[in-house]
């Protein structure tokens, strides 16, 4: 089987990797599409210690499971919990202390012509939902997350920092439950792809946002978050820096600001907000490579303009 494979840092695509064997209760999936996220960037340069098939978000068939999900075509929750330890029972696999993550942790991923999850992780995909957008359930999941965490009260004033791929789909999910958005970047071609849906790129003066969803993975970010709350406003942080960031907590203590982190997300809401069009990704894509080609991709990827490479099926 084909894939592509990390290991201390370097990438590279195999030719001669076992198409993987489905344990009882999980199923086989012929990956049609998958995406290409910052986490697997940061991957290639060392997170998470990861070794195996990189890549997390994707859609495919199943070619190998029970009758209920044969040939049908899914998209995959991505932590595969023990199920016997109490955050299993509390709370599902995402924080179970011995999870296996899709091509993050100890767990072959999507780059590759196959892969295995639990049926039980399994969402059918419906016909309206074309491939290109299934792939973004994943991470679109992610940005919905947020609604989960906590009560967003409907006048609302969010501010989401960064233009990137958590940020345009925080910006566009909230927009799209109907909140008033406004976004902050630094890259007038990632803005632009917002204000053409009608998603405000004007910060207000004087901040004084409900809460702010740091989507930038950079130290600057969390300090442009944390200065556009008001007192006892929310701090969301959805992406994994790789470096330390400097605060002075007095100013969280203050202004008794609440910071939540914030990570996988319910796959139903992500999937209906595609199918009924609420939510458009289509422009997020900027190049698709096939899997050969899937040692390319990763570099495009990297490029600054860039929002979304996907690698597909050849
Ligand atoms: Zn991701
Ligand atoms: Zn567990």
């Amino acid at each position: 089987m084909k894939g592509l494979w990390v290991a201390d840092g370097c990438v590279r695509l195999r030719d001669d990797l076992a198409r993987p064997e489905p344990p009882p209760g999980w199923a086989l999936v012929a990956v049609a599409t998958a995406g290409v996220c910052g986490t697997d960037l940061q991957i290639t340069r060392g997170y998470a210690g990861f070794a195996g098939v990189l890549g997390h978000e994707f859609v495919g068939r199943v070619a190998q499971g029970s009758p209920q999900w044969l040939g049908r075509r899914v998209v995959g929750e991505i932590n595969v919990g023990c199920n016997r330890c109490r955050r299993c029972a509390a709370s599902g696999a995402n924080h179970c202390e011995r999870r296996r993550v899709l091509g993050i942790r100890d767990l072959d991923g999507a780059f590759a012509e196959f892969l295995v999850l639990p049926e039980q992780n399994l969402h059918p995909v419906p016909d309206s939902v074309t491939d290109t957008q299934a792939a973004f359930v994943e991470p679109l999941a992610a940005a919905l997350r947020v609604t989960e965490q906590m009560e967003i009260a409907d006048d609302a004033r969010v501010l989401v920092v960064g233009d990137g791929r958590l940020g345009q789909l925080a910006a566009r999910a909230l927009h799209a439950n109907g909140y008033h958005v406004d976004v902050v970047g630094r890259h007038a071609a990632k803005l632009e792809r917002l204000r053409r849906l009608g998603i405000s790129i004007e910060k207000q003066d004087g901040g004084g946002y409900d809460v702010a969803i740091e989507c930038t993975g950079n130290p600057a970010g969390f300090a442009t978050a944390l200065a556009g709350l008001r007192p006892q406003g929310t701090l969301v942080l959805k992406s994994t820096y790789d470096a330390p960031v400097r605060m002075h907590p007095a100013d969280i203590v203050v202004n008794e600001i609440q910071v939540v982190g914030s990570r996988c997300g319910p796959f139903a809401p992500a999937l209906q907000a595609l199918a009924n069009g609420s939510v458009v990704v289509d422009d997020l894509v900027d190049d698709t490579y096939p899997l050969d080609e899937s040692e390319r991709a990763i570099q495009r990827a990297s490029e600054p303009d860039v929002i979304k490479v996907q690698i597909e099926r050849a």
